[in-house]
């Protein structure tokens, strides 16, 4: 099938559950991305900011850059400019760090405190108990050029369904449970779950964005 095609399929997949779909660019080439665009589709994620800004650079400047891998601290500053959302904030240090560079382009950049839901080592994130205490910590009040969104959560990449079912319900009680939080930089409204291969579960836990790649362009 044609790219333009998998994208309108799962688009009306999303539909019924409001949830988006953020097509995840990385490996692909600028001619598949151009397809994506010319569908009608402008909400694309990298994972790495070397691969980003290249396709930043070339595609055009409607398209709303997601970043949803593990992010240094010193690549933000690259970013900070254009960048629409980070999903994978996994430290207090680099929302500082987004927090100061959005600052020098007088802007306020989305972000998700990115979870720890898998039972694989090599996964980044919080513990539900660390993100709460960014969540509920007196300093984030400062962070006037950060507004944090959501959460986000990834499985462990297994063919055991059961076990993807209970990690995004174990992502989607901890979002329940942390939503009500005010602060004036806090308002929880996303929770960013699902990829290829586990989309379709991740619906059924609440995500309200789908990362998916390998299937718009199979
Ligand atoms: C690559 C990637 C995805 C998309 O993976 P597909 O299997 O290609 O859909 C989603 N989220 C993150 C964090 C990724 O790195």
């Amino acid at each position: 099938m044609a790219i333009a095609d998998n994208i309108e399929a799962i688009k009306n997949e999303l539909k019924p559950y409001h949830c988006r779909l953020i097509v995840v660019s990385k490996t692909r080439t600028l001619a598949e991305l151009e397809q994506v665009y010319a569908a009608g589709h402008k909400a694309m994620a990298e994972n790495r900011v070397q691969e980003l800004l290249p396709k930043y650079e070339a595609l055009p400047k409607d398209i709303e850059w997601h970043i949803i891998g593990h992010l240094q601290t010193n690549k933000v500053k690259y970013i900070a400019p254009f960048i629409a959302c980070i999903h994978s904030v996994d430290t207090f240090k680099l929302l500082e760090e987004i927090n100061r560079q959005a600052a020098k382009h007088n802007r306020v950049i989305p972000c998700l405190l990115q979870i720890y839901i898998a039972k694989e080592e090599t996964k980044f994130g919080l513990e539900p108990q660390e993100a709460l205490q960014i969540l509920q910590s007196s300093t984030l009040t400062h962070l006037k050029n950060i507004t944090i969104i959501g959460l986000m959560g990834m499985a462990t990449f297994t063919d055991k369904e059961a076990q993807i079912h209970q990690e995004f319900a174990s992502l989607k009680s901890f979002f329940d449970s942390v939503k009500h939080i005010t602060q004036p930089n806090v308002k929880l409204t996303e929770l960013s779950m699902g990829m290829s291969s586990d989309y379709k579960i991740a619906l059924q836990h609440g995500s309200t964005m789908v990362r998916v790649g390998s299937a718009v362009f199979k």
